[in-house]
């Protein structure tokens, strides 16, 4: 059910933002969504094409949707870092557990083993980055625009 909430949200957010920009018709929406939410993605896009249904702006509309990797936080010093800074630590975890390394299945594992590359600190959590609209491919007066 969590899919229907999110692609009302977008809806939500691509029409505000249609009015906002006087955009009539839409074409394309790409979103990036966090790897970590485990949304279905063809529920996700099947929820998306239903509850468009009646808007005039997102009638032709098809959604895409890409997954994001997390990043995570250091709150002993504030440090932000990527999946790629802590991969070395990751393949570590993996060689030992295995493919189903538990960093993979349960997130807020992270603390028990990644240090954060500054300061070697233990304090680390999973920072879930929203759910964002990273492009929009319009439709005005015949030409398809696309807005970054
Ligand atoms: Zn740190």
């Amino acid at each position: 059910m969590h899919e229907w909430s999110v692609a009302d949200s977008i809806i939500r957010a691509l029409i505000n933002w249609a009015n906002e920009n006087n955009v009539k018709e839409i074409e394309k929406v790409k979103v990036g969504i966090p790897s970590f939410t485990f949304l279905e993605v063809d529920i996700l896009k099947e929820a998306f094409d239903t509850m468009k249904k009646g808007s005039v702006i997102l009638d032709n509309a098809t959604l895409e949707v890409k997954f994001k990797d997390p990043t995570f936080k250091c709150r002993n010093c504030d440090n932000v870092f990527t999946i790629d800074q802590v991969k070395d630590q990751l393949d570590k975890v993996r060689s030992e557990y295995g493919e189903e390394y538990p960093l993979h299945l349960i997130p807020s594992l992270a603390s028990s083993f990644l240090t954060c590359p500054r300061c070697v600190s233990h304090d680390v959590v999973v920072q879930l980055d929203d759910i964002t609209i990273d492009e929009i491919v319009v439709r005005e007066g015949g030409t398809i625009k696309t807005v970054g």
